[in-house]
């Protein structure tokens, strides 16, 4: 993908709310817990190498990515923090996590049976740091029963020059709900896991952002801390307060690129589903859903000038079209996402009128538009 340096539209990203959101979580950890910065997905969007120098200086104790690719990028741009991938990675690639310190999620002794061979052929590789991932009730990766959990540390064990066991951990599927019922099912599963280890490992971990700030009661000693760092409140409109002030991080901006006037029955756009009611000043800005403003966002509006504007006429694949209420230059600045004079759009506020979550809306910001920092 081509990054767009030569166009007006940008995502800025404001390092100091991050480092502030991750001072505040860390803050107000247990003495020995350790914040992992969760910076997948291109650090949800606000760009993967910058948010992981700030979660370093906020002090946190390490990285979760969620592709192996990801955390061999952040070795290569010499990130030392430990890091853990979230997902199952390839079996055959577990020489690649275990030469570059890459601790991987295991949910099953047949894929320690898979990464064996590929471990022991080189004998100089360090061991295999893994986490073992407990399904208790997400339902997505992890052991079901105890049993499975067991025959996977026997053969960890009878294999410890390749493997090490380096953590335990769960995840919930509600955390971010108000109703609490299946959160504290799946709490008494863990803890009967927990329980019938032999030893604990270094880290014994439950919490994303949502259970770290809502259910301070979860045994652990490392959170897995990821949309709240970067100001977003993980529940929606769930759980409105947060125990500490979310700092949103995101900003999405453009110029107006072209300007011009229509007249009554005029149409815009591709199907013409808008048509002008009279004299309108229909300003043209350069983004689309290939930078993943989404297609569905006709009728929503962007900011120019401290003004709502309506999104008149359907989302193209590079542009779009807004109703201005009065003729403005070519130049002009449009904000998609953030504060024009006492205005204010949010990506909550783009996921409600497409009907998802922030996080979808932050992740489909394409790599086509350039992050700078602020
Ligand atoms: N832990 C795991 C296993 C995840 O999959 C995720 C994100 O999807 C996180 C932690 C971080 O979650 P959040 O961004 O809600 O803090």
């Amino acid at each position: 993908m081509i990054t767009g340096n030569l166009r007006p539209s940008r995502v800025l990203v404001d390092e100091t709310a991050i480092l502030h959101n991750l001072q505040h979580a860390i803050g107000q950890l247990d003495a020995g817990t350790k914040l992992f910065a969760v910076i997948k997905a291109d650090a949800y969007g606000h760009g993967l190498l910058r948010v992981a120098r700030v979660a370093a200086a906020a002090g946190a104790g390490g990285y979760c990515v969620a592709i192996l690719d990801e955390a061999v990028a952040l070795r290569q741009a010499d990130f030392t923090l430990p890091i853990l991938v979230l997902g199952i990675i390839e079996p055959e690639t577990a020489a690649v996590a275990a030469a570059n310190t890459i601790a991987v999620p295991v949910g099953s002794v047949a894929w320690l049976e898979a990464a064996l061979p590929v471990l022991q052929a080189d004998p100089d590789l360090p061991k295999l740091r893994v986490h073992l991932a407990l399904d208790t009730g997400m339902g997505r990766i992890g052991f079901r029963r105890l049993e499975e959990m067991n025959a996977a540390i026997a053969f960890i064990q009878a294999h410890a020059d390749q493997f090490e066991i380096a953590g335990l951990f769960t995840h919930f599927a509600t955390a971010d709900e108000k109703d609490t019922t299946y959160f504290n099912e799946q709490v008494a599963k863990f803890h009967q896991y927990l329980a019938a280890l032999p030893n604990k490992p270094e880290y014994v971990h439950v919490s994303n952002s949502a259970t770290s700030l809502w259910h301070a009661a979860c045994n652990g000693n490392m959170i897995r801390y990821g949309v709240a760092m970067y100001g977003l409140n993980p529940s929606g409109h769930a759980i409105p307060e947060t125990p500490y002030p979310l700092e949103p991080a995101l900003s999405l901006v453009s110029k107006l690129a072209f300007v011009k006037q229509i007249h009554a029955g005029d149409g815009v756009s591709y199907g013409v589903t808008y048509r002008a009611a009279g004299d309108e000043w229909i300003g043209t800005v350069p983004m689309g859903y290939a930078d993943g403003w989404l297609r569905r966002l006709q009728g929503f509006h962007v900011l120019v000038d401290g003004q709502a504007c309506e999104i008149v006429g359907r989302v193209c694949m590079d542009q779009f079209m807004i109703r201005l209420p009065k003729e403005y230059a070519p130049g002009t600045e449009v904000v998609l996402v953030g504060q024009s004079g006492n205005q204010k759009i949010t990506l909550q506020d783009v996921a409600d009128f497409s009907d998802t979550i922030h996080y979808e809306v932050a992740c489909s910001l394409a790599e086509r538009l350039p992050r700078v920092s602020v």
